[in-house]
């Protein structure tokens, strides 16, 4: 039992209605469970497979959920990463290993089996990337036609392809993403499309799973809970998520939500560093890691109350602490890694230099996407392979033997 309620004023809304923001305020909706009607027991989600679908109970999808196997990522202790940082509680929960590489597949399953659950007969999004490789994969796979708006030139190549290939309608519009987003909210609301970004309540559901999977992994809830942040949508899904995990009696506390973000696209950062009452959206973002190039974060509102409610901070870091970090999870803890995902580890280790951690803490760094998304930056920073005359002699000397 659920329904979706506004977090600003409040009004409830039928789970049916395609709505993606209060008609009443404007503000951002949620879905709403009946705790109390929801019997499920730890031990019986225990012996289910670790994946999205392993929670069930808390998501929307009461028809035969279109899905790819997604969920069910490994999280790995970074014992050197952790050593050197001086956090022998340090683990990563790589999202890369997804089915199209990303989070957004836990979103996509719950999503797209919700345009089919409530009848609707296309689906769209605008994208920074993966949201569009996601979206493509999960469409193909539920046989819904799927359109998705990218900023021309700033997307990664790994995820331009995937969409490409899934057979989605790709459009690159000349602006940037959150004019992307304009756009296509627009488009889905005047033509009847169902709309895919973060902004939708029941994407968020998937990916809130991020954080029950995290917490039974671990055998216990982390103390600080890191997510790269771009349109705030994870960290938003995530705190909702353990906050009904509580009201269910699973768990006795809360992880301090953190949130990193690029220094050339902070605004979440500036809200909570300067006790803004709201997020100021930033006009020109940049930065190398296209996945959290945004502005505009649609979902600031929630993600300002999930890093202020748990005691959490946010914090910037540029994008040669991003790289070198990225360089750092693939060759010291072999975790392959695109840039925006090296965010989340780059920013502990901010907040580690900043004496804003304790040691003991046990911290879950979400990285949120595989290496091969954007083999163009990762060829930039690494020395070409050696070539040689295919001769033994010339093998040993480049090796030096
Ligand atoms: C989408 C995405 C993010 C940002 O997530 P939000 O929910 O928009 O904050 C971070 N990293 C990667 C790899 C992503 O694809
Ligand atoms: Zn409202």
């Amino acid at each position: 039992m659920y329904r979706l309620s506004c977090i600003h004023c409040g009004a409830e809304y039928a789970p049916g209605e395609i709505i993606y923001t209060c008609p009443k305020c404007g503000h951002l909706l949620t879905v709403e469970y009946d705790l109390n009607t929801i019997s499920v027991t730890r031990d019986e989600w225990d012996r289910r497979p670790l994946s999205v679908w392993r929670y069930r109970e808390l998501l929307p999808v009461t028809i035969k959920p279109v899905s790819l196997q997604e969920g069910g990522t490994p999280l790995y202790h970074l014992e050197r990463l952790g050593e050197e940082l001086g956090l022998p509680h340090l683990y990563a929960k790589h999202e890369g290993m997804n089915p199209t590489g990303s989070f957004k597949d836990r979103g996509m399953t719950v999503g797209v089996s919700m345009a089919l659950q409530l009848g609707m007969k296309s689906v769209a999004c605008a994208s920074t990337g993966n949201t569009s490789a996601s979206l493509a994969a999960y469409a193909a796979k539920g046989g819904v036609p799927a359109v998705v708006l990218l900023p021309a030139g700033k997307v990664a190549l790994g995820k331009v392809a995937q969409a490409l290939m899934h057979g989605a309608k790709v459009i690159a519009i000349r602006d940037n993403f959150d004019r992307a987003l304009e756009l296509v909210r627009e488009l889905c609301i005047k033509h009847g499309i169902y709309l895919l970004n973060s902004v939708n309540p029941y994407r968020l559901e998937g990916q809130k799973t991020i954080a029950f999977e995290a917490v039974d992994q671990l055998g216990d809830v982390p103390d600080r809970f890191v997510l790269p942040v771009g349109n705030a949508g994870n960290i938003s899904a995530a705190y909702k998520g353990l906050r009904e995990l509580e009201g269910l009696g699973f768990i006795d506390r809360l992880p301090m939500m953190t949130g990193i973000q690029a220094a050339g696209s902070q605004p979440v950062v500036q809200a909570v560093r300067g006790s803004l009452p709201e997020v100021v959206p930033q006009t020109n973002p940049e930065t190398v890691a296209t996945a959290i190039r945004i502005g505009a974060p649609v979902n600031a509102e929630k993600a300002l109350t999930a890093i202020r409610a748990t005691g959490g901070t946010a914090a910037a870091v540029t994008d040669e602490e991003i790289l070198s970090m990225q360089r750092d999870l693939a060759r010291k803890e072999g975790i392959g890694v695109e840039p925006a995902s090296a965010a989340s580890v780059a920013g502990i280790k901010k907040l580690v230099e900043e004496g804003a951690i304790d040691r003991d803490e046990r911290i879950v760094c979400v990285v949120t996407g595989h290496l091969l998304k954007d083999p163009e930056t990762v060829i930039k920073q690494c020395p070409s392979p050696i070539e040689i005359e295919a001769t033994e002699q010339a093998l040993l000397s480049v090796l030096h033997l």
